[in-house]
């Protein structure tokens, strides 16, 4: 008799995004005519850049020729790709990295949920609150947390730290002992990031209370002010404690084409329990080995042409456009008279709900009344209850209407 992994059954109700695309579909049943706007998930909008369009047909046509055709690629990822990640988003922050501290994979979805893998079976962690909820349900999932605790919608054992408008939605390192933290910066849900400064105070704190960094800089691309770091390895001291995801998701349009990559640092150690440091790159290598064969090479190609003049120029073209959108969101609200957070250093605005309203009240009203679609801040967390996030990948026009519309129904005057 197969027994189940009973870790599953603690996780409550349906992914988040899977209970809000039920709701809409419910309303378009009723009301089939009305024009219902988007800007709940964080899914991009922009076609692919021409750069990376052009290298992909390039690839696609080396795939039909016996003399160009490759099978199974390195685990790792192909070294172009390896070294055009260094070049271009380390070295110019004058951040050095050898080739086989970097890992290509097929989405930092992936790699965040699989990353704990490689810690000890009793591993104590530690997630803002509101978060990106892949990093709480893949540590459920394995039984790194006790129970759900419906009334208070936390997981026992799990050390949550609540971004709030007091810390500026800004995680706190936690009291108590964990052995790692994840931390997104710029933050997905709270659109709100961490200075150089504050990260520095991470980096210390993981230092002095022996924690690992889950660091996860999906949204680096849309950082506009000076003092926000890009990477964590931009803090002297990081390559002992933390591990960088990233992603070509957001920055190059990849949502739907797949690319992203890990750094784990050779100096990066955790312990086995008579107290031996062990280097975690080889077992994230080991790792990958076993367990994936590689992200396509026409992929791979697609991706280096992000890095390429053009393709670099092009996509930033996109992200200006996203946070052309993001300024709407944020001033149009502002204008409206709400309380409008992030949506400066990232395509997120996190406003909050007016007069006290409950996040999915909020949600349900914007959907009923001015048909947009938005994701209710309690879906991220407990401390998410009371906002609701916005997105700016949708287009010019479409956000434009929707801000406009919200406006009209002048909740907060
Ligand atoms: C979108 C996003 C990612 C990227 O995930 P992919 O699987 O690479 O598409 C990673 N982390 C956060 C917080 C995100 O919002």
């Amino acid at each position: 008799m197969a027994h189940v992994n009973e870790n599953y059954l603690k996780l409550p109700g349906n992914y988040l995004f899977a209970s809000i695309a039920q709701k809409v579909a419910e309303f378009s049943k009723h009301h089939p005519d009305a024009s219902i706007i988007r800007l709940g998930i964080g899914d991009v909008t922009r076609p692919l850049a021409p750069a990376i369009i052009q290298a992909m047909h390039k690839a696609v046509d080396e795939m039909g020729h016996a003399d160009t055709f490759r099978g199974y690629g390195p685990e790792q990822g192909y070294d172009f790709l390896r070294q055009a990640i260094i070049k271009g988003d380390y070295h110019r922050r004058n951040i050095s990295l050898d080739l086989d501290e970097v890992f290509v994979s097929d989405g930092a979805k992936t790699d965040v949920a699989c990353i704990q893998e490689i810690f000890g079976q009793d591993l104590k962690f530690a997630v803002a609150d509101p978060v990106y909820p892949v990093y709480l349900d893949s540590n459920v999932m394995v039984g790194h947390t006790g129970n759900y605790l419906a009334d208070k919608g936390i997981y026992e054992q799990v050390v949550y730290l609540p971004c709030t408008a007091e810390n500026g939605f800004k995680a706190q390192p936690p009291t108590e002992k964990v052995d790692i933290v994840y931390l997104c910066n710029p933050s997905n849900p709270t659109g709100t990031a961490m200075s150089k400064a504050e990260l520095e105070t991470w980096v210390k704190a993981a230092h002095d209370q022996n924690f690992i960094i889950i660091y996860d800089s999906a949204y680096e691309t849309y950082i506009t002010e000076e003092d926000i770091p890009h990477s964590i390895f931009e803090i002297d001291g990081a390559k002992e404690i933390a591990i960088e995801l990233r992603s070509f998701s957001k920055c190059a349009g990849f949502t739907g084409t797949r690319c992203a990559y890990v750094v784990v640092p050779h100096a990066c150690k955790a312990y086995t329990k008579d107290g031996k440091a062990v280097s975690l790159n080889p077992l994230w290598n080991r790792r990958q080995c076993t367990f994936f064969n590689g992200t396509p090479y026409v992929i791979q190609r697609a991706a280096e042409a992000y890095y390429s003049p053009e393709g670099w120029a092009q996509c930033q073209a996109d992200v200006n456009y996203y946070m052309d959108n993001a300024h709407t969101i944020r001033d149009g609200l502002i204008a409206a008279g709400y309380t409008v957070y992030g949506a400066t250093n990232s395509p997120y605005a996190w406003v909050q709900t007016p007069h006290q309203m409950k996040s999915w009240e909020f949600f349900d009203l914007l959907l009923e009344k001015a048909h947009v679609v938005t994701t209710p801040g309690e879906g991220f967390g407990p401390h998410g209850e009371g906002y609701l996030r916005l997105t700016a990948f949708g287009t010019k026009e479409n956000t434009a209407a929707a801000i406009a519309r919200i406006a009209d129904l002048k909740l907060c005057k």
